[in-house]
């Protein structure tokens, strides 16, 4: 059994629910919640995918 605990991209801080991931030109990001999230969008914005099933 894995057990990989996930670590928020923005804050560092564990994920402990279903995180809140994002696709980037460097791979997947998952963050502690929305907010980190948004920040990292605002600051990445050219290294952020477009999401297909998001409209
Ligand atoms: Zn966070």
């Amino acid at each position: 059994m894995t057990n990989t605990k996930q670590v928020c991209d923005l804050c560092g801080l564990d994920i402990e629910l279903s995180s809140f991931t994002l696709k980037t030109k460097e791979g997947d990001k998952a963050f502690c919640c929305e907010g980190c999230k948004g920040i990292y969008q605002l600051l990445n914005e050219d290294q952020i995918l477009p999401e297909p099933n998001q409209n």
